[in-house]
């Protein structure tokens, strides 16, 4: 608790009181808390009103069974989660994550950070997260659909295109919010397409939702790239994950004159040294739904490396886009040894804070997952701008509404860092930036 300033020291203390074993959780209040110390001292008000008390308890907590058949007849049990963390800024708005390691705390963890991202993008949202320990893995697409169809049959009670809007995260992909829409139509005989986002693009969906956050992390990275007085091209690029957010990525890097060099899943990593091949990791991975080996397998002079460790690869760009704390502070100091120069996060707090540490002070340009991975929700949010207006707009003209909002996050990151003497810091700039949108909305509501 050393990096939180004395003045918040009690309400963290809370948080550890009022959520016990939720490391994650911790983790994530920890990193925003120990930011706001200079706000804090710059405007005590929102000391005085328990601004800060109130964005560390959730609105509203939603724990639910979801029960299911499998293929052999097997009743399964699992569990569901909606964390509507915060709607001072709109609707309850974040992904559902799908994965066995799911708890309480991680969706937790996820709305806190998502409350800031959202604030971040500008846009009107407020944050949630929500999610199951089912493991999609392995499992046909009939039992995805009668999991997804049970999960809503509870859920859906608590949606709606003004209250609380989820879209995917890892493991919901546009094949379960298909089946997510499919039961929610059905239940309430809505055709209330704003209710869930990164729908396909004949029912609702917008262009680029796909691509965007994957996208958003290299438009933010470049920025950073370019205010540094430099640029992507002729780079090395790193991209941990082989999911939805890193096949973006690579694509983005590529386009912008990068060499990706390698990517992951949870088996190991490839290394390409003629940079990885798209069309062929989009196959495995999209279409076949296979481990990252097989690329290795099918691509001439990849090779696969079983259980290792992605950031041993050295490149000056690192992206970590798989999940969260997949990169310690061993790992930053071999990539700041192996003359690692950006990092920018496309998953959510990926890094550790111990490696977070180790890039600020080897002085690396580090883009928090909150500011790089906004693109993801913030183009969301212009799939519901496209929903409530009954409109559907071009990829060209999502992907450039989508870059102007990169830019401005960075902007609003770097005038919030020199306004606090702290140039560069991308960290404290999008969590004060971040913060100060909600909690300012958030006195003007009066005490909620
Ligand atoms: N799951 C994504 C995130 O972490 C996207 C959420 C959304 O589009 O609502 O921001």
């Amino acid at each position: 608790m050393t990096s939180i300033d004395p003045a918040l020291q009690h309400a963290y203390k809370e948080v550890l009181r009022r959520n016990p074993g939720e490391s994650e959780f911790h983790q994530a209040v920890e990193e925003v808390l120990g930011s706001l110390g200079p706000v804090i001292q710059r405007h005590p008000h929102y000391l005085a009103e328990r601004v800060i008390e109130r964005l560390c308890e959730p609105e509203r907590q939603i724990i639910f069974r979801v029960p299911w058949t499998d293929d052999h007849g097997q009743v399964q049990i699992n569990r569901g989660f909606r964390v509507e963390y915060s709607s001072v800024l709109g609707p309850y708005k974040g992904g559902l994550r799908f994965h066995p390691s799911v708890l309480l705390g991680t969706v937790k963890f996820l709305g806190f950070e998502q409350i800031f991202k959202n604030a971040l993008t500008g846009m009107p949202i407020g944050g949630g997260k929500g999610g199951s320990d089912f493991d999609p893995k392995g499992r046909s697409d009939t039992e995805i659909m009668r999991f997804c169809q049970s999960f809503m049959t509870e859920l859906y009670r608590h949606l709606g295109e003004y209250t609380d809007v989820p879209a995917g995260d890892i493991g919901v992909g546009g094949r379960e919010i298909g089946y997510l829409f499919g039961q929610y139509k059905r239940i309430t005989n809505r055709y209330e397409a704003g209710v869930l986002t990164g729908k396909g693009i004949a029912w609702g969906g917008s262009q680029a939702r796909t691509e965007a956050t994957g996208y958003g992390t290299v438009y933010f990275a470049d920025q950073m790239v370019q205010h540094a007085g430099s640029s992507l091209d002729g780079l090395d690029v790193v991209v941990s994950g082989s999911g939805n957010v890193a096949i973006y990525a690579i694509e983005k890097v590529t386009e912008l004159g990068g060499r990706v060099l390698a990517c992951s899943d949870s088996s190991g990593y490839v290394v390409d040294e003629k940079g990885i091949d798209l069309e062929l990791l989009k196959d495995i991975k999209e279409e076949r739904r296979e481990r990252i080996k097989v690329y290795a397998d099918e691509r001439d002079g990849a090779t696969f490396v079983e259980g290792g460790r992605i950031w041993d690869v050295s490149a000056q760009i690192a992206l970590p886009c798989a999940t969260q704390n997949e990169l310690d502070e061993d790992a930053a100091t071999a990539m700041v040894k192996g003359g690692v120069k950006v990092v920018a996060e496309g998953a959510n707090m990926p890094c550790t804070p111990g490696a977070v540490k180790v890039f600020q002070d080897a002085e690396i340009l580090f883009g928090p997952g909150k500011a790089a991975n906004a693109g993801g929700v913030a183009t969301s949010a212009l799939e519901m701008q496209q929903n409530a207006s009954r409109d559907s707009w071009s990829f060209e003209y999502t992907d450039a509404r989508l870059e102007e909002i990169m830019r401005g996050i960075h902007e609003s990151c770097r005038k919030m860092s020199e306004d606090y003497d702290r140039p560069g810091d991308y960290v404290f700039g999008a969590n004060a930036a971040g913060f100060v949108r909600v909690a300012d909305s958030m006195l003007a509501l009066g005490v909620i």
